[in-house]
């Protein structure tokens, strides 16, 4: 079944100009901005502005040119944070998509997380130690 975007959720909104954010870096097809509830020291999103749901949904809709502006966006933004791991002490990229993903907002977004260690990868109940 084909995706069906919501144009009311917050990050079209933000997109759009009707809610602010603090932006740390935007480009022709991406914007990255702070996440409004950090749950890490440091925590930015990065949103293709395309209206696309989830990765799976941009790897297969995006053009050739949105997918290297958010790709390249994504990395340059880790680099602006100070934390590639060449010259800093590294951090962790996540997209949620859909319920068992938990994705809270139907705008597609990669969370980086960094600024202190991050723990183990994930945690189910019921799997691994957890
Ligand atoms: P997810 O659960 O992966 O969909 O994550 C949604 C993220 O969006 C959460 O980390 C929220 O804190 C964040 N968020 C929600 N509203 C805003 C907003 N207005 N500005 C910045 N981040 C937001």
């Amino acid at each position: 079944m084909p995706y069906a975007y919501d144009d009311q959720n917050i990050f079209a909104k933000i997109l759009r100009g009707e809610i602010p954010n603090k932006t740390v870096m935007e480009t022709e097809h991406s914007l990255a901005f702070h996440d409004i509830a950090p749950q890490a020291p440091q925590h930015v999103l990065v949103i293709p502005k395309g209206a696309y749901v989830t990765f799976d949904h941009f790897a297969a809709e995006a053009t050739e040119a949105e997918i290297t502006d958010y790709i390249r966006t994504i990395g340059e933004v880790a680099r602006r944070m100070g934390v590639t791991p060449d010259a800093g002490d590294g951090y962790r990229m996540l997209s949620n998509a859909g319920q068992d993903g938990h994705q809270e907002v139907p705008h597609l977004h990669v969370h980086i997380f960094a600024g202190s260690f991050l723990g183990r990868m994930i945690d189910v109940p019921g799997h691994g130690d957890g």
